[in-house]
């Protein structure tokens, strides 16, 4: 099950200006493309989604459940990629992620296991015992994916995870999050219209805080 909505969701910084602004949002499985220029909101969006912060007004929920109010609802069935995500250079994927399994409390031959599938999922099953050194940026990109897998998440959250990455590597991206997405909702935030314009369910447009617009791609490419 995976309903996430947001109703009247406001996120202040300080008293000026709100960086998120009154945000109205259901949403269900599939891929949601988040889509605005910097400073739009959307990484605040972002951690608010992944319990990171709290709303200074308005409510969020998770099947029925005020993620404020039992955070841990959300936080069991969430993955989440943050802009800033970094990798230990000396481990190899397979070392790197069975770290973060046993922070997340996995351990043993379930852990391992659960280490290969994801490595797997993103295409890095032939890469599993090389160092992340020598990764490049969009294999270390996929490593942030395989990470925010590990516990099987039914929503997924991606902020700007193309930055940097070259076209290829971004068309690569986007069918991996087609492929996870399913009966999961995956939330991909990016300032690249064609990071989403193919791939998303839906589309919401926030600038300045605001949401603008949310639609199908069709419906988007129509108001254009
Ligand atoms: P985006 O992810 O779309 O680039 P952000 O959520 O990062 O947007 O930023 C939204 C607004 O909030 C911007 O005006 C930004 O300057 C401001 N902001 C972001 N982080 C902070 C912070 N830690 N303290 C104060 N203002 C912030
Ligand atoms: P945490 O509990 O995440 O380490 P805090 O000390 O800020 O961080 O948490 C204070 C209380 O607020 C705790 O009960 C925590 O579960 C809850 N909480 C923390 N972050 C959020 C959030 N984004 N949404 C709702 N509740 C939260």
């Amino acid at each position: 099950h995976c309903a996430l909505s947001l109703e009247s969701v406001t996120y202040r910084y300080s008293s000026r200006q709100a960086a998120v602004n009154g945000l109205d949002l259901d949403l269900g499985p599939g891929i949601l493309g988040l889509l605005g220029p910097n400073g739009a909101g959307k990484s605040t969006l972002m951690r608010m989604l992944a319990t990171m912060t709290r709303p200074s007004a308005g409510r969020i929920t998770w099947n029925g459940i005020d993620i404020a109010r039992e955070p841990d609802a959300l936080r069991t069935s969430l993955g989440y990629l943050p802009q800033d995500f970094g990798v230990y250079p000396a481990l190899s994927a397979r070392e790197f992620l069975g770290f973060l399994a046993a922070v997340k409390g996995l351990s043993g031959a379930k852990a391992r296991d659960r280490v290969d599938a994801c490595l797997s999922m993103v295409g890095l099953g032939d890469a599993a015992d090389r160092r992340l050194g020598d990764f490049s940026g969009g294999m270390r990109q996929r490593v942030g994916i395989a990470q925010a897998l590990l516990n099987d998440p039914a929503l997924l959250i991606v902020d700007e995870p193309t930055v940097g990455l070259d076209p290829e590597e971004r068309m690569r991206f986007r069918h991996l999050l087609t492929d996870l997405a399913g009966e999961r909702l995956v939330i991909l935030s990016t300032h690249i219209v064609s990071d989403v314009e193919a791939s998303a369910t839906s589309i919401a447009v926030m600038t300045t805080g605001e949401l603008r617009f949310h639609g199908t791609p069709e419906q988007l490419i129509a108001r254009a």
